[in-house]
């Protein structure tokens, strides 16, 4: 079986990459958020909302059935984004983009705005973003459509033609946001080390772009306290948590930055 690294290696993998255009990517899932206090998917699903299927509440299917329902789960899901700071692991992720421009790609499967606060604005979103809405469907008269006054705890429709307003995420089944999964793709093709920090890696097409790195040529890091459905693909498993690895992973080194 092969070798696999550790914290030490990688960190000094990172330093090398950290030489490079495009030299480190990172793929991010709800655990990085979690230590900010954002539940991950199975969390999220335990307290008030443990009685309901997730496919029910994160689909369109879903939606259409209870609108209200799968509005009041997102306003939950959406205070608790507001009310979130960045964790030491996003602000470390900031910093290394700081310190060197032109390096580092953040791509995430989170709909939180944690790492865009942390200073990774220019992060690729697999997934959407949880504080915006856009319309459940093209305005069938083929114009713009209006939005009535809200009901509490429902979700806002057109006055004219009932178009409801939804959440700005990916449902399950649905497309990725046209152009992102390309981008992610070129930057775990070009990048010399990949992080793959919280995700379980059971979401497709994102867990597959551990594959693709590592069969370009990179070295696949995964950071996560639990085993996840992609360890195969690691050159490295360090199970740690966002908060705690990512920082002593991408400290600065005197002899390089
Ligand atoms: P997941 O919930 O399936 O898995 C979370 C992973 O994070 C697990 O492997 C867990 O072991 C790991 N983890 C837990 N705490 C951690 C920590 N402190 N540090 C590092 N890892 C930790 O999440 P997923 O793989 O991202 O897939 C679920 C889907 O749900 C995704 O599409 C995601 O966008 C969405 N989601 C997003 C958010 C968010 O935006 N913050 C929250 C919940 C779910």
């Amino acid at each position: 079986m092969e070798r696999l690294a550790d914290e030490d290696e990688v960190a000094r993998w990172l330093r090398e990459a950290a030489a490079h255009p495009g030299g480190v990517a990172v793929l991010t899932g709800a655990g990085m958020s979690a230590e900010s206090g954002i539940p991950t998917f199975r969390d999220a699903m335990s307290g008030l909302w443990s009685r309901f299927d997730p496919a029910a509440l994160a689909s369109e299917e879903g939606f259409r059935a209870n609108p209200a329902h799968v509005w009041r789960w997102y306003a939950d899901r959406r205070e608790g984004v507001r009310g979130a700071q960045p964790n030491a692991g996003h602000l470390a992720l900031g910093e290394f983009a700081r310190r060197h421009p032109g390096v580092l790609t953040v791509v995430t499967q989170n709909v939180d705005d944690l790492h865009q606060r942390a200073g990774n604005t220019d992060a690729i979103r697999l997934h959407g973003d949880i504080l915006e809405n856009r319309w459940l469907e093209p305005c069938p008269r083929g114009r713009a459509c209006a939005v009535t006054e809200a009901v509490a705890g429902e979700p806002p429709r057109c006055a004219e033609c009932g178009n409801l307003v939804r959440p700005g995420v990916v449902w399950f089944g649905e497309m990725l946001p046209l152009g992102a999964m390309e981008a992610a793709e070129a930057a775990v093709r070009r990048c010399r080390v990949l992080l793959v920090v919280g995700t379980s890696g059971a979401v497709w097409p994102a867990a597959g772009l551990a594959g693709t790195a590592r069969r370009a040529g990179a070295r696949v890091v995964i950071v996560n306290p639990h085993a996840s459905e992609i360890d195969g693909e690691a050159h490295a498993v360090l199970r740690g948590t966002a908060a705690g690895a990512l920082p002593r992973l991408l400290a600065s080194s005197p002899n390089t930055d």
